[in-house]
């Protein structure tokens, strides 16, 4: 399978280089050449466990050998509490796809896990090593670093902003001693951390010269491994219900989560439904309400992992929608740049996409939603959950059963469902653990000049990483 950029200005590669470069060159994303139509084999799949699937699906994406690619599934499914990795469970009306078992109790774990053992593999073969830049406000910073602490061939930077990140998050990153891991404490804002990690990677010396990369969800092997729980979840609760076609709801931030059901719909899964859910960060449902696609300020919520106001990923599906004609894209994302929006012709029936329909929730509305789970269903869902949960209600159809993504433990946002409820603040075992463990970070003022600096005394020269591995 060869990868082809967006914006078309760089040369199509192999998906070992896909993974390994994140963004194409040409400022554009890599998506495959082709997408097969598995709708055949499909059918064949049902029975099959979770591993197996991702088996089946994966080797069609990548050319890592056969046997070599089961090992990296294994491993990377070794670490979830429950045996299955994923599974669906009734609630109400609705059937919720738990997606929160991995070490760090985020979806985020799924592709992660897997993406840090794939990096190792790749690296090994090229015999180079690799250092991840990473800038986080809670989620993505602890699952990047469970992905790849301890492994050869890595290191990972993480930049946090000081004192405004939840103790508990920041607890998941500090914790971690491992010696490839350095968390930087920023005297700043999530903006400052950005705004850095931005600068750095744009300095093409400095990237090639200190091997920086990125692990942010534009990585098309996060996608890849996020299409196995749609089919997966599909065939469950079609065994659960006999109904062939089903909806996903699913809660969105950088549209990297639901462009993986796209591609299962792709692929030929019966997907009657993608409900698009947001909080009051709601680029992406105004999108597909009407076509046109405009940032806003970002609104804080409850929901911080879905405070967006720019989804990386719909750049794979703009080159989807316009034919895969990478000038159509190029032009469409100048004008973004420029005016902060963009317009979609919508399609002859006058939707912009049937195949998608979209709401939002906003604080008010997630918090009922929290409270009526727990009250009539005694299930608790996380603040991002329920925003999805939310929307899902209010589109139900008897013969298309609703799938709605659970994308976090409770656990990892008790204050949110404090508030919803009198119930006492949930609680999981992972997180207990970490009261009282010795953590590591350093502070670091929000000057792009300060963090340079400690790349560059903590990375060795090239040759002696190559030789030694890390760290
Ligand atoms: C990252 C995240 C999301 C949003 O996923 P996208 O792929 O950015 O749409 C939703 N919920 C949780 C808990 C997350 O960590």
């Amino acid at each position: 399978m060869r990868y082809v950029s967006t914006r078309g200005e760089s040369p199509p590669i192999g998906f070992a280089e896909a993974v390994l470069a994140g963004l194409a060159p040409d400022g554009g994303l890599y998506v495959p050449e082709t997408v097969p139509d598995l709708r055949a084999e499909l059918e064949d799949w049902a029975g099959l466990d979770y591993r197996e699937l991702a088996f089946e699906i994966m080797r069609r994406f990548c050319d890592v050998e056969p046997e070599a690619l089961r090992a990296l599934i294994d491993e990377a499914c070794a670490d979830f509490a429950i045996p299955e990795v994923v599974r669906t469970v009734p609630v109400g009306e609705l059937h919720v796809l738990e997606l929160f078992h991995g070490p760090t109790l985020a979806f985020k774990d799924i592709a992660l896990q897997f993406l840090g053992r794939l990096f190792e593999r790749l690296l090994a073969r090229a015999g180079r090593d690799l250092n991840i830049l990473a800038a986080t406000s809670g989620d993505t910073g602890s699952a990047a670093i469970a992905g790849v602490r301890g492994r050869p061939g890595i290191r990972i930077f993480v930049l946090y902003p000081r004192g405004r990140i939840s103790p508990l998050q920041e607890r998941q990153m500090t914790t971690v001693l491992d010696a490839n891991v350095h968390n930087l404490a920023v005297e700043g804002t999530f903006d400052d951390c950005q705004r850095m990690l931005k600068g750095l990677l744009r300095d093409t010396a400095l990237k090639d010269r200190l091997r920086l990369g990125a692990v942010n969800s534009v990585n098309w092997a996060r996608i890849l491994a996020q299409i196995v729980y749609y089919v997966h979840a599909a065939f469950e609760v079609r065994r659960r219900t006999g109904r062939p076609r089903v909806r996903f709801a699913v809660p969105t931030g950088n549209f990297g989560d639901i462009l993986a059901g796209w591609y299962a719909h792709r692929l030929g899964l019966p997907i009657a439904r993608l409900v698009l859910a947001t909080n009051d960060n709601d680029i992406l449902a105004r999108f597909f309400r009407t076509g046109r696609y405009a940032s806003g300020p970002v609104a804080r919520t409850l929901s911080p992992s879905m405070d967006i106001q720019a989804a990386s990923n719909f750049e794979r599906y703009l080159h989807a929608r316009f034919g895969g004609d990478p000038a159509a894209v190029r032009a469409a994302m100048a004008t973004f740049e420029r005016e902060g929006a963009l317009r979609v012709p919508p399609g002859p029936d006058g939707a912009v996409d049937p195949l998608f329909t979209a709401g939002t929730a906003d604080t008010e509305a997630t918090l009922a939603e929290i409270r009526r789970c727990v009250e009539d269903d005694g299930y608790c869902p996380d603040p991002h959950t329920a925003v999805g949960l939310a929307v899902a209600r209010r589109r139900l159809d008897p013969d298309e059963p609703t799938i709605a993504l659970a994308t976090a433990h409770p656990a990892k946002f008790p204050e949110a469902v404090a508030r919803a409820t009198e119930a006492p603040p949930p609680r999981h075992p992972t997180l207990e653990r970490l009261h009282g463990m010795p953590t590591r970070a350093t502070a670091v003022p929000a000057d792009i000049g300060a963090v340079r600096d400690y790349l560059e005394a903590h990375i060795p020269a090239e040759g002696a990483a190559a030789q030694g591995g890390c760290p």
